[in-house]
């Protein structure tokens, strides 16, 4: 049994009440590693450590080159000991290796991608008035409290760490509690690549408790949380009377629209990448499948007949597809959700249950379902499942298609199959969501701006916009003419 530590203001430390709280690997049930169960004096001393930072070296002296060296060194740390990442992300999140590997990847990637960024954080000059110089500057936004989900543990840290730093922010992270212990490892390396006392600091903890606090603590500047809706909800409200900087990267119910001119030789498997990669725990999952009517028949059977042939099991293992669910409770909600859609009148295709394999009897696996067909007044095509549940919805018209596809409360992502280039353009145009992706189902790379429209929130990751949400900007006006101005010519 591990018992690990949090990193505060560069010192590994126990919660002052000394309570800690378990953390699991999901595809087996047991518990790995005790955590510190971090308490309001936890959150306490670490938003000291990152005022501190800002208003010591970190903050006052250090160039965008050297902040940009620190963030490069971490990304060739994490290349050094990617495997041991990989590993302990897999175990502590039950998904499967490949998928996660390519997560690592990306995470990697984007602490390149803004150590690059770094020292180009431009500001411009306007004409103001013809005696003055106006130049803008882009100053960090100060302290940022970082709160992350359990689906991407460490590929969401980067999302968050990496443009945060490169800004010139100090960061006060909490990851989600059945997934925490990538971000401590992450520590590890942020304390070898040099990073000062304080920059980064991380609390363990439940977000209804220290998630809360932190949220509302005076000394923190910025917010910026993923997670489900609700709780964003609850988090913008929270951060209010402090009139926080927020970000919000929520839920979604994303759709992928199979129009009947598609080549269903890469529309068949990309939609089951689409929405089975991560076992569906993917806030840009494409849940919804919208299927042409005249190809109803056909995607239905060969979508299903692929989808039972993926292969759930061991998460470490190279050739599996999909592994475990986070947790018990989480199965179950998944499971309710089946069994939710069968009661509104959708068949259950394929999947709906456990896979038969006895050796996955104490994980959360769950199959791949298919659910068909659906309509959306169901609840199963409006609410976000968050597991291996695809739900096929038939259409007849491109304008019927896009409006089923904007008739969500979300909108983070959504694809399109079709060969006709005027017709990617016109429903591009028309969907109501931050990224849309044409024949093919990739949604985030470094520098790929990744965000909600409507209730999956606001603010941009990924990209340059990135560092819009941790900086300040400054107006600066300079008189130029030898002879002062005497606006009252008093
Ligand atoms: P969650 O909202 O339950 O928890 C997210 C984080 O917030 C956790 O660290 C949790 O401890 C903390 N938290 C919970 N309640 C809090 C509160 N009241 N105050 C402060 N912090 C609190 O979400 P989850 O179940 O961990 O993650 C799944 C959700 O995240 C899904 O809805 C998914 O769509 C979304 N997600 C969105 C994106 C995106 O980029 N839009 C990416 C990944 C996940």
């Amino acid at each position: 049994m591990r018992e690990v530590k949090m990193y505060i203001g560069g010192k590994w430390v126990e919660a002052l009440s000394g309570e800690t709280f378990p953390t699991y690997n999901p595809a087996t049930g047991e518990e790995i590693a005790r955590v510190p169960r971090a308490g309001p004096e936890d959150v306490d001393r670490a938003v000291e450590a990152a005022r501190a930072a800002m208003e010591g070296p970190w903050g006052t002296r250090i160039t965008p080159r050297e902040r940009a060296r620190l963030l490069w060194k971490l990304a060739s740390l994490m290349r050094d000991r990617f495997e041991e990442l990989l590993h302990l992300e897999v175990e502590n999140s039950g998904k499967a290796i490949t998928g996660v590997a390519g997560e690592l990847q990306q995470a990697v990637e984007n602490f390149e991608y803004f150590g690059g960024l770094a020292d180009k954080i431009f500001g411009r000059t306007a004409p103001a008035a013809p005696y003055l110089f106006h130049y803008t500057v882009r100053e960090p936004v100060g302290v940022a409290a970082q709160i992350i989900p359990w689906n991407y543990p460490l590929m969401m840290l980067s999302w968050k760490l990496a443009p945060a730093l490169a800004a010139g922010c100090a960061v006060v992270v909490k990851p989600a509690s059945a997934t925490p212990l990538t971000a401590l490892k992450m520590a590890e390396l942020i304390e070898e690549a040099g990073f000062p006392p304080g920059v980064v600091n991380i609390v363990t903890g439940p977000g209804t408790e220290v998630g809360r606090y932190l949220v509302q603590h005076p000394g923190v500047d910025k917010v910026a949380f993923t997670g489900e809706t609700s709780t964003g909800r609850e988090i913008m409200k929270l951060a209010a009377d402090g009139i926080k900087r927020v970000s919000l990267e929520l839920g979604g119910k994303s759709p992928n629209i199979v129009f009947e001119d598609a080549d269903l030789e890469g529309a068949i498997p990309g939609s089951l990448w689409a929405i089975f990669t991560s076992g569906g725990q993917s806030c840009e999952a494409r849940s919804r499948i919208l299927v042409h009517e005249s190809l109803l028949d056909e995607f239905v059977e060969k979508f299903s007949e692929k989808a039972s042939s993926l292969k759930v099991g061991d998460p470490m293992d190279p050739s599996t597809h999909i592994g475990s669910l986070i947790s018990p409770s989480h199965w179950e909600r998944v499971h309710s959700y089946v069994r939710l859609g069968v009661e509104e009148g959708a068949r259950v295709v394929t999947g709906g249950g456990r896979p038969d394999d006895p050796a996955l009897s104490r994980g959360s696996f769950y199959r791949p379902t298919v659910l068909a067909p659906v309509s959306m007044e169901m609840k199963v095509a409006q609410e976000e499942i968050f597991g291996p549940v695809a739900a096929i919805i038939p259409f007849r018209e491109e304008e019927e298609a896009i409006a089923l596809a904007n008739k969500t409360r979300y909108g983070l992502a959504a694809t399109l199959w079709t060969r006709d280039s005027a017709r990617a353009h016109r429903v591009a145009a028309a969907i109501k969501a931050g990224v849309v992706t044409v024949n093919h189902p990739f949604t985030a790379f470094p520098g790929t701006p990744f965000g909600g429209y409507k209730e999956s929130g606001f603010g941009r990751e990924l990209g340059m916009e990135a560092l819009d949400l941790y900086t300040e900007v400054k107006s600066v006006m300079i008189l130029t003419r030898p002879k002062p101005v005497n606006p009252w010519k008093v």
